[in-house]
């Protein structure tokens, strides 16, 4: 037995015609054989529209009645899509997620999904009935409607594709889900801000995971967490046309060989900084706790490495969190005797690519690209696959034309308008059922906490080397220079991390230890040739721990585990570098061994 979860956004249902639409393609979908669940959002603006009705009776409005008022957006959806497929002549229930038993946790405005049941869907589906379930919404244990985020239905009509699809209470069942939006799939990067961005066919769940969580709106980040974790095969589509959109799949050989397969902006993010603070070990641990005790998500986290006793940690936050992220470090700031610097006109530029793996240089280009756009960049991060720096607010469209244009992203390749091989649907489908006993068993096991985290791995490599540069002049192409000495030198970089303190920025970035030494003087001739006196320092003497799993980032309490785990050991952490499918910190070599036993043993993977 087959069952398609298909998701309709806000556009999809806009008006009585296009939910007409809709119901039209979910009943198609039935006619040929499958169960149907469909997921509605809010209709067109209407979420925007009651955040704004919100707003004209309190600047603050309580979380738990602001979910509340939310929810019924998404009321309004599933019972009009009920009627437009019943007066078709199919027979349809609409259901919110209290009805279904989607249970979340009480974080109103932001609650993760802890289990759905799946009863209520399955008799109304061998009933015969096409069900359509409110998205973006639950309940937690307390009977409160929550809801899960801006953007949040993806994330819904994923998460009960993946209940559906390993659910033992019934038989089993073969289950796709389509995500249908207003746009023909997933593009290479935003289309309403870069019109030359190019349709990809295919693109993994890592690639795309990394994407939206670096401001690809077009699916909900925490969605492709669910997809990937339970394996369902997922194509984003458009709901104006059948023609096929993009499917999300697992990593293909081919896409290896593709350095950068889209970039992502996020306009609003704020840039807060403390400088000067102590550099001993659990002060990152401090830092991240007191604003991860609120729930508050950090993005980028660049902490420098430390002179004179006293380090800087520079990271951002969405920028309207500055307030409650300012709020929360306040005390911890007067404690510690450090200044706290922020900037809330900033904006992120990521570019992505599982082939930044194997291809060199990937960084440099980005960073050349910025550069002869006269464009500044105040910190940068990297991740395994991803590349992002902050720039002025002011910068930021022009930052993303540039570096989608450096990269010769409209262009057509393998996976984008070009040969893609084996992706279909069938293959997809089949390659997904290889899960043996045990893994359904954990499966199984992981469904009663559905968001929880997932770290697979620990990783450790003790064969790098830092280096780091301080007081490099805060302009255009700062860097630029040096990464392009070290990469002539045929030197690959790993890790960079590069923090913009008071009017310098510091830069640090890893090589092969062997390498070292070249890469330091090659680093310091180039920054020396253009009149730049710089301090530098190179240490040998690292341990780089890689803690993989997927969600890392968006899940405030992995990174408090991290360095809660290595501050108790009395490890400093040197470097940090976090993405969504992993964070990197470079300790003291000496030290590598107990944090990986450390760490290994806090994620149960000992
Ligand atoms: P829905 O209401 O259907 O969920 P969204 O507005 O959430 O639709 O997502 C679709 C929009 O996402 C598109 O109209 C597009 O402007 C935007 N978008 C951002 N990045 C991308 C991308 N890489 N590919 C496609 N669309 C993107
Ligand atoms: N209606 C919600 C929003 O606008 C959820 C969604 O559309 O996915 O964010
Ligand atoms: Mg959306």
């Amino acid at each position: 037995m087959s069952l398609v979860v298909q998701k309709f956004g806000g556009s999809s249902v806009a008006n009585a015609q296009r939910v007409m639409a809709a119901a039209r393609k979910a009943i198609r979908a039935k006619h040929v054989g499958n169960q149907v669940i469909v997921v509605v959002s809010a209709r067109g603006d209407t979420t925007d529209e009651l955040i704004e009705l919100a707003k004209e009776i309190t600047e603050n409005p309580p979380a738990r009645e602001m979910d509340m008022l939310l929810s019924t957006g998404e009321q309004i959806s599933i019972s009009l899509m009920a009627m437009a497929i019943q007066s078709l002549g199919e027979r349809a229930i609409s259901l919110t997620g209290a009805q279904v038993g989607i249970v979340t946790d009480s974080t109103h405005t932001k609650a993760r999904i802890k289990s759905i049941s799946t009863a209520r869907m399955r008799k109304a589906l061998a009933d015969g009935y096409i069900v359509i379930v409110a998205g973006f919404q639950g309940i937690d244990e307390d009977d409160n409607i929550t809801t899960l985020g801006r953007g949040g239905s993806d994330t819904t009509a994923v998460a009960l594709a993946a209940v559906m699809k390993h659910d033992s209470s019934g038989p089993k069942l073969d289950v796709a889900c389509d995500i249908f939006t207003d746009v023909d799939g997933v593009y290479t990067t935003d289309p309403r801000i870069v019109p030359e961005a190019r349709k990809v066919d295919a693109i993994s769940y890592d690639e795309m995971l990394e994407l939206a969580s670096a401001g690809a709106g077009v699916m909900h980040s925490r969605s492709i967490e669910f997809a990937r974790k339970f394996d369902v095969p997922l194509q984003v589509r458009s709901s104006f046309t059948d023609s096929e959109g993009t499917w999300i799949v697992p990593e293909a050989e081919w896409m290896t060989k593709i350095p950068v397969c889209g970039a992502a902006l996020v306009r609003d993010e704020a840039r807060i900084s403390l400088e000067g603070v102590p550099d001993t070990p659990g002060i990152s641990h401090r830092i991240f706790e007191a604003v991860s005790a609120k729930n508050i998500v950090v993005d980028m986290i660049a902490q420098s490495v430390g002179s004179n006793g006293r380090a800087n940690v520079g990271f951002t936050v969405p920028s309207n969190e500055l307030t409650p992220t300012l709020d929360a470090l306040q005390p911890l700031v007067r404690e510690l005797g450090a200044r706290l610097v922020h900037d809330a006109q900033v904006s992120k530029i990521s570019i992505v690519g599982t082939g930044m793996k194997t291809n060199t240089g990937i960084a440099e280009k980005m960073f050349a690209a910025l550069a002869s756009e006269k464009i500044n960049m105040k910190m940068i991060t990297t991740g395994e696959i991803k590349i992002s720096v902050l720039v002025d607010k002011a910068d930021a469209a022009q930052a993303l034309r540039a570096v989608h244009a450096v990269f010769s992203l409209e262009k057509a390749r393998q996976g984008a308008g070009g040969n893609v091989g084996d992706v279909n649907h069938s293959k997809i489908t089949s390659g997904h059922d290889h899960k043996n006993t045990d893994d359904l068993l954990e499966i199984t096991r992981q469904l009663t906490s559905m968001e929880e985290i997932l770290v697979s791995e620990v990783q450790k490599t003790v064969d790098q080397g830092r280096i780091t540069l301080f007081g490099l002049p805060d302009k255009p192409g700062n860097s630029l220079a040096i990464f392009q000495a070290v990469a002539g030198g045929g030197i690959v970089v790993d890790m960079i991390v590069q923090n913009l303190c008071g009017e310098k920025v510091d830069l640090s970035f890893s090589v092969p230890r062997d390498q070292l030494q070249s890469a330091l003087s090659l680093a310091v001739n180039a920054a020396n040739s253009t009149g730049v006196k710089v301090q530098a320092s190179a240490d040998s003497e690292i341990a780089t721990l890689y803690v993989l799993g997927v969600g890392m980032r968006t899940h405030t309490g992995v990174a408090r585990r991290i360095f809660g785990t290595l501050a108790s050991a009395g490890i400093n952490i040197i470097m940090i570098n976090t993405s969504e499918t992993c964070i990197s910190v470079v300790v003291q070599k000496n030290q590598g061994e107990l944090a990986e036993k450390q760490l290994k043993k806090v994620f149960d993977l000992d």
